[in-house]
């Protein structure tokens, strides 16, 4: 049989691991690491670091060291999220045709690229470990990953010559890892907090089937954001004691960034830590902070969490009475505030047992493996999970009318109809987008097309009908058909990053027809 690896490629970190006859391998590095930092570094001499020596050199290379590529993939360079990251990176980000590419030296790289080179050393290790070539893989994402997200991950698979037989939603691969159903039916929830994003998931597991109630999160919440409330308290005290503002120096910054890092995973397991800042402060300077202060900065972000997972209850018509078990992902969730918080709201203890660092890869493994064996996997399912977001399509007027909700069961397709908004009008423009917002602004735009030339007639004569698909990866196909004519065209949005909206006469969008 084929291997196929279950990887996580996170923002921090990534694992990959496999599974064979129900057993599960997490592959570690020749140090014996089985989590590799998701970090790159170019080197002058024109050589590239991955990994663990990558992150090692961080503090010497701030320029050239990518570090968090994940929270930039499939962005529009214009977006909030692009600006709010070019704050804490060493490393250049710059406008590649309104999408994202990072400058090193003299040379551009695409987000891709960088993702790629994370997919190839990952397969590099397996192949080591494994003794022959592997060709095939199961990803998983964020499930609040969007389509451009989601279709940047494949392409950075195919890059390196992976096959990425199936792009899996990460709270999903973790609640596969526990193993959950058998005979009685399991509803659980999963809490993953990581470097840059949050996801909670509510499932239901049993024989034979994992089904997705309702997914939420939030694509830009997470421990980096927690490492920024420190640094800029450790800034403060540098410039109030020096009269500088150490945030000035690109070097200096991502040194407090990575010290209030150190900090934070120290306030996990102490009360309090103290600092030594005077290589930053270029003089003798100590601080210390403490657990209490740094869980009142940082309940706001754990009230947000508990906001989005009600709201995910909420969706999958599921009361919190009825959750019969708590997983836990991602680093963050070793925050005693989170885990206290989480117990709270579920009212219950998160399960323990498999390292929150691991669960993604873990459940990515044995995803594989069922995938491709069902018949000699341990856990044969069926998995039957939801589209994170409603897909839209723009409107005459500004407006962005949903044809899939989001938390619809994948893979599903659903069709309207639509009309042209004046007479003559021989041609629409079809602006596709996600999110939920019924004002075009408020959503990302995925792609859009042009379909035509149709017969021309009176305004709101024409029929054309719209029909969104989403496979089981999450990726979407929109087909447009002119009802009289039977013309159809198909749209794939498979177009990577949605170029800035072309230059569309705003008559040429459609009309939507009234229900
Ligand atoms: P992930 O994206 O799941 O790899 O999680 C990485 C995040 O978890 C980073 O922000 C880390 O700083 C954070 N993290 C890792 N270990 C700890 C810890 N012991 N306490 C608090 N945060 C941690």
């Amino acid at each position: 049989m084929r291997p196929v690896l279950g990887i996580d490629l996170g923002t921090s970190n990534s694992v990959v691991a496999l599974c064979q006859g129900g057993k599960v391998t997490i592959i570690a590095d020749e140090e014996g690491n089985r989590i590799h930092p998701s970090a790159v570094a170019f080197l002058p001499d024109g050589s590239v670091l991955v990994g663990a020596k990558a992150r090692a050199g961080l503090a010497q290379r701030p320029e050239q060291t990518i570090i968090s590529a994940k929270r930039l993939i499939g962005r529009r360079h214009a977006s909030r999220e692009v600006a709010q990251t070019k704050q804490r990176m060493g490393y250049r980000i710059v406008d590649d045709q309104g999408g994202v590419a990072l400058k090193i030296g003299g040379d551009v790289h695409t987000l891709e690229t960088i993702s790629a080179l994370i997919l190839r050393y990952l397969r590099d290790l397996a192949e080591n470990f494994i003794g022959h070539s592997v060709r095939h893989a199961v990803i998983t994402v964020p499930a609040y990953f969007d389509d451009n997200q989601r279709q940047a991950t494949r392409r950075a698979g195919q890059m390196v010559g992976l096959e990425v037989l199936r792009i899996v939603n990460e709270p999903t691969a973790a609640a596969f890892s526990y193993g959950y159903g058998g005979k009685r039916s399991h509803r659980i929830a999963v809490f993953d907090l990581g470097g840059g994003t949050f996801d909670v998931s509510v499932l239901e597991l049993g024989e034979g089937a994992l089904e997705v109630l309702s997914t939420g999160g939030d694509t830009f919440l997470g421990g980096d954001d927690f490492d920024g409330l420190i640094a800029n308290q450790l800034a403060q005290a540098v410039e109030q004691y020096t009269g500088r503002d150490p945030r000035q120096d690109s070097a200096a910054k991502l040194c407090l960034l990575a010290l209030a890092e150190q900090a934070k995973c120290q306030l996990s397991e102490e009360e309090s830590f103290e600092l030594d800042l005077s290589s930053i402060a270029g003089v003798p300077m100590k601080t210390s902070i403490d657990r209490a202060n740094f869980e009142a900065a940082i309940k706001p972000y754990i009230d947000r969490c508990l906001t989005l997972c009600q709201k995910a209850l909420d969706e999958g018509l599921v009361h919190v009475s009825e959750i019969d078990g708590v997983v836990l992902v991602g680093g963050s969730t070793r925050i005693p505030a989170v885990r206290r918080a989480v117990t709270r709201f579920f009212r219950r203890r998160p399960d323990e047992g498999i390292d929150a660092d691991l669960v993604v890869g873990v459940g990515a493994a044995m995803y594989a493996e069922n995938l491709e064996s069902p018949s000699t996997a341990t856990s044969k399912r069926v998995l039957l999970d939801v589209t994170p977001m409603s897909l839209r399509l723009a409107t005459v007027g500004g407006f962005c009318e949903a044809i899939i909700d989001h938390n619809s069961p994948i893979p599903t397709e659903r069709s309207r109809l639509f009309t042209t908004a004046r007479d003559h009008q021989d041609r629409v423009s079809l602006r596709i987008y996600q999110g939920e917002d019924d004002q075009e602004d408020g959503n990302t735009l995925l792609g859009e097309f042009v379909f035509g030339p149709f017969s021309k007639a009176l305004r709101g004569e024409v029929q054309i009908s719209v029909t969104f698909a989403i496979d089981s990866d999450g990726l979407v196909q929109v087909t447009a058909r002119d009802l009289a004519s039977g013309q159809a065209a198909v749209g794939c949005v498979n177009l990577g990053l949605a170029q800035e909206p072309v230059q569309q006469k705003q008559e040429d969008l459609p009309a939507a027809v009234k229900r």
